[in-house]
């Protein structure tokens, strides 16, 4: 399986990063070796000393698909979680500079956190909260309607590029508030209040 993930899916997260607000998605990709789930302990790489969280609405693809039309797109997934995109947000600003690929700040183990997966028909997907907490305290407040590309166009996009397959997990985008992560930190996310994981940083 692969992570799809889309950069810049939220305005005021663009702008704190210094970004201009994308035409059209931004996407890159994680391997399934970034792979965190079941609340496993984050061991903190040495090559940052400035990994990120961004916590991100997760879509879980249920059927194989290319070139998927929008009007079609939401046949395509079932169930939805919540995950942190980690980023080393050091190595991610050099290559930046330099125009290089960003897998070394995206694509490291454990830098794909995910939930479990619950059924998209509980909640309305275009008004859905989510919540990152570092410590108990609120870092990152996110509502799908803020988002610039909605699930929909993001799956028909990505699908004109490249095949989705069952399994494949995308990443639909960071809400603003990202910031640094300590030893010893907790991060908790949860989805219109409910848990969807809870895990510590070593
Ligand atoms: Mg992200």
């Amino acid at each position: 399986m692969k992570y799809i993930c889309i950069g810049r899916n939220y305005a005021q997260h663009a702008k704190e990063l210094g970004n201009d607000i994308p035409k059209e998605p931004l996407i890159f990709l994680k391997p399934d070796s970034a792979t965190l789930k079941d609340n496993e302990d984050f061991f903190h790489p040495d090559f940052s000393d400035d990994i990120h969280y961004e916590v991100e609405l997760l879509v879980k693809i249920n059927k194989l698909g290319k070139n998927i039309p929008l009007k079609f797109a939401s046949k395509y997934y079932d169930t939805i979680g919540l995950g942190i995109d980690f980023t080393a947000r050091d190595i991610q600003s050099i290559c930046k500079q330099k125009g290089q690929p960003w897998e070394k700040a995206k694509a490291f183990d454990q830098s794909a956190v995910v939930s479990t997966f619950i059924s998209k028909n509980e909640f309305d997907l275009s008004n859905l909260d989510f919540t990152l907490h570092l410590n108990n305290n609120i870092v990152q407040k996110g509502n799908t309607s803020e988002m610039i590309f909605n699930i929909d166009q993001i799956i028909s996009y990505i699908s004109s590029f490249m095949t989705l397959k069952k399994g494949d997990i995308i990443f639909t985008g960071t809400p603003e508030g990202v910031g640094k992560i300590n030893i010893g930190d907790q991060l908790s996310g949860f989805i219109k209040g409910q848990e969807m994981f809870n895990f510590k940083i070593k």
